[in-house]
């Protein structure tokens, strides 16, 4: 574990440096406060800092009460060092956000047991950072998938369908559920249906963009968010994930491949004013509905009848659609 020890003292400085030294702490020097928040400013910034209170430049508890005011983590624990010991002056320190403090000169077997206890401090600070994102994880994304679960994905349309209002930009919504998985089930059992969802969603997220956001929509129905893109774009997105599972089979645990294959249902808001998340998901399932129905393996596009001539022209002369 790193320490920084900020001391303008030479002779008290050295004498901190060795005794920490000896524990096995990796020790960082400052000769004064504005070099200390430098170093405490760095990636690599030490996260336990010994702070001399009398200091040139910067005093160690200003640097404290900017380091508390800038707040963020990874956490930094303070020790204030000082030849103050009034009562007073401890409260003062403490009140500035050091969690601990100690008078000068300072005994090694105290200065060892203070930054042990807040070497445990880190510790649980880190198991809790650990515990948390586990949490955030696992509320917010699909165990089998890794992609966003249903409740965070309908966040994420909700979000930039508002920021596609404010800039008026569009915003591309595909609906897509792969053919016939029941199928796949029934002849290779649930457990061979999970690795085909999975290796599915792996050539899904293969071909998406970095600003692209995918959820599990339902059990083999993915809900797909395309911030920027028109409905142009959206049908070549959802075409290019239609491909990837088409393209190439799927080998099986035994051995056996089998081609899995997508149909998808595309409605952008450049199409038509829609004037709600809802609508435009209804609009994606509706060409969806229209996908399979068609025969599957293929893209459909919700077009309002407002504009249906025009974009049924170039659907038909960019030959987007598969069947
Ligand atoms: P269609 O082409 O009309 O979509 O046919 P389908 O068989 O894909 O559609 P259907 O809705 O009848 O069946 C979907 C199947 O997906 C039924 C369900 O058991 C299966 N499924 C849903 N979630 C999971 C999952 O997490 N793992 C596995 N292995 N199967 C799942
Ligand atoms: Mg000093
Ligand atoms: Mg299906
Ligand atoms: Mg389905």
């Amino acid at each position: 574990m790193k320490i920084l020890v900020a001391e303008d003292e030479e002779m008290s400085r050295r004498l901190l440096a060795a005794n920490l030294s000896k524990e096995g702490y990796e020790v960082v020097l400052a000769t004064n406060g504005r070099e200390a928040w430098d170093l405490l400013q760095s990636p690599e910034a030490p996260q336990i800092a010994i702070l001399d209170w009398t200091m040139p430049e910067m005093d160690g508890l200003d640097v404290c009460v900017e380091l508390r005011k800038k707040g963020g983590e990874p956490y930094i624990y303070v020790i204030l060092l000082s030849a103050k010991s009034k009562k007073e002056e401890v409260v003062e320190g403490l009140r500035a956000g050091a969690d601990d403090y100690l008078v000068k000169p300072c005994h090694p077997l105290e200065l060892s047991a203070r930054v042990r206890s807040g070497v445990r401090i880190l510790d649980l600070q880190k198991a809790l950072i650990e515990a948390r994102e586990a949490l955030r994880i696992q509320a917010t994304q699909d165990a089998l998938t890794g992609f966003w679960n249903r409740r965070t994905i309908f966040e994420i349309l909700d979000r930039e369908f508002q920021r596609a209002k404010r800039e008026t930009s569009s915003i591309g919504v595909v609906l897509g559920d792969l053919d016939h998985f029941k199928h796949i089930n029934d002849t290779h059992g649930h457990q061979v249906g999970d690795l085909v969802l999975q290796e599915s969603s792996r050539r899904m997220r293969s071909v998406m963009r970095q600003y692209d956001a995918v959820g599990r929509y339902g059990g083999e129905e993915f809900l797909m968010v395309l911030p920027g893109c028109d409905w142009q774009k959206a049908v070549n997105q959802a075409e290019r994930v239609r491909t990837s599972l088409e393209s190439k089979p799927i080998v099986l645990p035994d051995g056996q491949p089998i081609t899995v294959t997508m149909s998808l249902g595309v409605s952008a808001s450049d199409l038509h004013t829609y004037d709600s998340v809802d609508a435009l998901v209804h609009a994606s399932d509706q060409a969806l509905y229209r996908a399979k129905n068609s025969g599957r393996n293929r893209t459909d596009l919700t077009i309002p009848w407002t504009v249906q001539k025009n974009v049924s022209r170039l659907i038909h002369s960019a030959k987007l659609r598969s069947g």
